[in-house]
């Protein structure tokens, strides 16, 4: 039999820095692995052998069974706020297993989840069921469809093992891939714990890794703070425009790369509400959709706090040069927030009565309880059927307004629709949707339901006719919907 060569190409330079910021353990291999799902596409872009991955020797690599030849296998220390209190966290259920350089470049984190305990797994057994790490796949391959930035899924594996939470789960490992997984909360343990040279050398890393063009900046070190700003600025913006709520923002969980990660108890909106929570620990609403943005800010703060000993030798100027920073952040937000609206309503000029115009059709959405999605997807098909919101007189009025403001725009309402299709998804993963294809596969093995909804949400801008019935409503006995975070 040739044995083929799966083209792992790693070049570990976390691994590099100082040994405070991570501490090498192996995956702890697994009975009986067996590949649930691969990504064919995103193996083809990282320059992997899809056939060499689905081999015997390929899966227990996913498994965790196997280490390839360069990789330096790490567990990453990190702290964080967790619901707004301080901890000592790390990756107490995944390992790093390197840095994979693509054939065009681009380095990346292959990180195994699920795959045993850590030094930081406190009381966790290090594991994962396959219910949540198949969601993370579904969501997280969603979200990158969108366009939105975000850690991705390449695979996973099943372990043949069983793992306790209320009940005995099929244990699993899911392949993540990141443009780093460095977080707010890498900062803030580098900040607490380590020396000023330790804090610098991930200071520079991170700027060498995700904003090479920080030699022309005057202060590097303000620079990485305010390029984390600018992304994550348009990140949580391009969550607002979906209508995804993450559900756990706490500091561990926020990228310096400004990808989304920690697909645990997130979920998209149906009914627009800013009160919306789903994950049935968020009891205060902390994490409610319309507070993302808030606490988006309020996360970046703790990365200005953690980064002020390399702003400036003087104390009381760093913080001056911290507060300038994190000042820009709300207008910027609402910058891309105001942008993306716009462009849900096909305009493409900015006018000054564009804020009211959306805050009314919202205050609308919110009135008659319209599904967000549907209501956009509406306006875009222009059909008006099935939502007491269409009926409503005042909507009507809000309808000739905006047609009114689409006519003064340079470009045909054919472009200006052309505009709404590209910025308006006809499917998102909808809570009932994605319980369904976990369903079927957890209980039954049958992952057919799973990859027809991949398919679909594979290009959500396409207005498929196979579309259509994934923007149908959850019937109204499933609703309010709870994510829950026994992951
Ligand atoms: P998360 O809520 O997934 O962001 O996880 C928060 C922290 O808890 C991280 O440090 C995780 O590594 C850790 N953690 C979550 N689940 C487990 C588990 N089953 N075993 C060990 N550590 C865990
Ligand atoms: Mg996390």
């Amino acid at each position: 039999m040739i044995k083929l060569d799966v083209g792992w190409t790693f070049d570990n330079r976390y691994a590099r820095l100082p040994e405070r910021f991570f501490s090498r353990v192996l995956p702890t291999p697994v009975r009986a692995p067996e590949l649930a799902v691969l990504n064919r596409s995103l193996a083809a872009e990282l320059g992997l052998n899809e056939e060499a991955l689905r081999s015997d020797a390929g899966v227990a690599v996913l498994a965790g069974n196997r280490i390839p030849d360069g990789a330096e296998p790490l567990a990453q220390a990190y702290a964080g706020h967790q619901f707004g209190y301080f901890t000592m966290l790390g990756d107490g259920r995944a390992v790093l297993i390197g840095e994979h350089v693509t054939p065009s470049g681009k380095r990346v984190d292959i990180q195994l989840k699920g795959s045993g305990r850590t030094p930081y797994s406190r009381g966790g057994d290090g594991r994962a069921a396959l219910g949540p790490m198949l969601r993370e796949y579904i969501v997280s391959e969603a979200m990158h469809a969108l366009g939105i930035p975000t850690t991705r899924s390449l695979a996973v594996v099943t372990t043949g093992e069983t793992i306790r939470r209320e009940t005995e789960l099929l244990g699993a490992v899911l392949t993540r891939v990141a443009s780093s997984h460095l977080r707010v909360g890498t900062f803030q343990y580098a900040a607490q714990w380590g020396t000023k040279d330790e804090l610098r050398a991930l200071a520079d890393y991170a700027l060498e890794r995700h904003f090479p063009r920080f030699e022309e900046a005057e202060n590097r070190y303000l620079f990485l703070l305010e390029q984390v700003i600018a992304r994550q600025a348009a990140l949580i913006a391009q969550w607002q425009l979906v209508g995804f709520v993450h559900g756990v923002m706490n500091t561990d969980n926020m990228t310096i790369s400004g990808e989304t990660i920690d697909y645990g108890p997130c979920a998209f909106m149906d009914t627009y509400d800013l009160k919306t929570v789903f994950s049935s620990i968020d009891t205060e609403g902390r994490y409610a959709y319309g507070n993302q943005p808030y606490i988006g800010g309020w996360n970046l703060a703790r990365l200005a706090e953690s980064l002020l000993l390399l702003l400036d030798e003087d104390e009381e100027k760093a913080v001056a040069l911290a507060q300038e920073a994190l000042d820009q952040y709300p207008a910027l937000y609402h910058r891309h927030w105001l942008d993306g609206m716009r462009a849900k309503l096909g305009l493409a000029e900015a006018q000054e009565g564009d804020g009211g115009l959306i805050a009314d059709l919202l205050r609308l959405m919110e009135e008659h309880r319209a599904d967000y999605t549907n209501t956009f997807r509406a306006l875009t098909l222009g059909e008006y059927t099935g939502m007491a919101l269409f009926d409503a007189s005042e909507f009507r009025e809000w309808h000739e307004r905006w047609q009114t403001r689409l006519s003064q725009e340079a470009v045909s309402r054919e472009e200006a629709y052309e505009r709404m299709r590209r910025h308006n998804p006809a499917v998102i993963p909808r809570n009932h949707r994605v319980e369904e294809a976990l369903a079927a596969a957890v209980n039954c093995g049958d992952y057919s339901v799973m990859d027809r909804f991949l398919e679909a949400l594979a290009d959500p801008y396409a207005y498929s006719p196979e579309q259509a019935e994934y923007a149908e409503l959850p019937p109204l006995s499933d609703r309010p919907y709870r994510t829950f975070c026994g992951t």
